[in-house]
């Protein structure tokens, strides 16, 4: 006699059936370069889009599956292509939201890949390409997810699903509050799944419960009219170089911790996390010493950081010997989660003018926010998506901060104020996202699947509002 099989042992079984062809459709996506930055083809973010939506569409899943875009507000442009799909709850099941975006990051200096970027190459247990983890993998965990629930369950699938698959994500998300309230009845949910994040490693699961803000700008520094030969004036004006350096170097102390007033940082508690691991991680070599005081996880997690990422001064090819009148440069500031990035831009702001050298002409540009994010733990959706990942990994998941921001979460929590948000993702700490060489590890890929699968599950068994 045959026992029947658990709904959870089905969509086991159909989790790990749809592995094969969700690798094959990651790789088709990972060959099409959807780089939604100016200056790129918007031709090949549309073409995504197509690719996307023929994904969803072949789930024979929902009541309707559309290429959509929103107007950039501020702007008469709009914005890139976006999936949009969506299939209604049946006898009182919770709606849920999956987010993930099928645009990628420039691919960088091409000669730093050891294999091309729009070629998807397997190489020791993980898929290598643009957009192999961010964020196509994070794409195709939700389209496998769903697969592998329909072959589970059939027609019992009564759970509601709203699919966003954004086309600008990379490129700062500009038309997303836009959309979200253009869209707002087909995007409402219980509960909103961002799969654009990380794990502990790449078979601990993780629950992202903290992001950090941004808020980057433009400084220009400028401390004479015009350029001279530094032979003539050199020792009795201050060149704009000079003055940069000079400010510049005001921004952290000499542990290299921040060091400006009015920045914010957040009390909690941080896993264990070793000097070695980060050396490991983040690529510091021995004889280079760490910085910032405290625990490393609050540091990154909890704390603001400062980074310069970008200066226009002479180049070393072009030095001659000049006077700069002035020089510009990127100033990206991480910001504690609780804290406001305008809040945050202000307290820089302040500091660089009340330390600009000599009396420099400071002008501040491009100034753009981003805001952080605390998750609400204290939700049934949290409490199911701990045990799914747990049962999807076979490991317990962590609680984890990001010391990158998603800004649009933001948005989500401004347009649907009651939804739980949860943030999973595809990438552990060797995926690289953003930089050469940017890779998939395929046992997360598996791992997520079958969790997100497992989730849906457990959703769909679920009446709306009730246990
Ligand atoms: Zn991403």
């Amino acid at each position: 006699m045959n026992t029947p099989i658990s709904r959870q042992d089905a969509v086991r079984q159909a989790a790990t059936d749809a592995l094969p062809a969700a690798l094959a459709d990651l790789g088709d996506l990972v060959r099409i370069p959807s780089i939604a930055f100016p200056g790129f083809d918007p031709a090949e973010v549309r073409r995504s889009a197509e690719a996307v939506a023929a994904l969803v569409r072949g789930t024979d899943l929902f009541d309707d599956v559309r290429i959509a875009d929103a107007a950039i507000p501020g702007t008469d442009e709009r914005g890139m292509p976006a999936v949009l799909a969506t299939r209604a709850a049946r006898n009182g099941r919770p709606t849920i939201l999956l987010y993930a975006h099928h645009d990628v990051q420039p691919v960088g200096d091409e000669s730093l890949w050891e294999s091309p970027p729009f070629e998807p190459t397997v190489r020791d247990g993980r898929l290598y390409g643009r957009g192999a983890a961010d964020d196509k993998a994070g794409v195709m965990a939700h389209v496998a997810a769903l697969r592998a629930l329909r072959d589970a369950v059939g027609d019992d699938f009564d759970l509601g699903v709203a699919l966003f698959i954004e086309g600008e994500e990379e490129a700062g998300s500009r038309s997303f509050a836009q959309f979200l309230h253009d869209h707002a009845d087909a995007l409402r949910a219980d509960v909103i799944v961002v799969a654009d994040s990380g794990n502990w490693d790449a078979r601990t699961p993780a629950l992202t419960v903290s992001l950090r803000g941004n808020a980057r700008f433009t400084l220009r520094v400028r401390t004479l009219a015009h350029a001279s030969h530094s032979g003539m004036f050199g020792g009795a004006v201050p060149d704009a170089m000079m003055a940069t350096v000079k400010l510049l170097a005001t921004l952290w102390d000499d542990t290299g911790a921040v060091a400006v007033a009015g920045l914010a940082q957040r009390d909690a508690e941080t896993p264990e996390y070793t000097e070695e691991t980060l050396r490991d991680e983040a690529g510091l070599p021995a004889g280079v010493s760490p910085i910032g005081g405290d625990s490393i996880l609050s540091r990154i997690w909890n704390k603001p950081s400062i980074t310069v990422t970008g200066i226009d001064a002479p180049s070393v090819v072009n030095a001659s010997n000049t006077l700069s009148p002035e020089i510009s440069v990127v100033i990206s500031t991480r910001v504690a989660p609780g804290q406001a990035a305008s809040e945050a831009y202000e307290a820089v702001a302040a500091h660089l003018r009340a330390h600009a050298p000599f009396g420099a002409d400071l002008e501040f540009t491009d100034v753009d926010f981003g805001d952080g994010f605390l998750v609400d733990t204290s939700g049934w959706a949290v409490a199911a998506a701990r045990e799914a990942l747990a049962a999807g990994y076979g490991v317990e998941p962590v609680d984890i901060g990001v010391g990158g921001s998603i800004p649009f979460i933001a948005d989500l929590v401004t347009e649907f104020p009651a939804a739980q948000i949860l943030v999973t993702g595809v990438e552990d700490p060797h995926a690289r996202a953003h930089s050469p060489n940017e890779s998939l590890h395929l046992d997360t890929f598996r791992h997520a699947i079958l969790a997100e699968a497992l989730l849906l599950e457990s959703l769909d068994a679920r009446s709306h509002g009730g246990a």
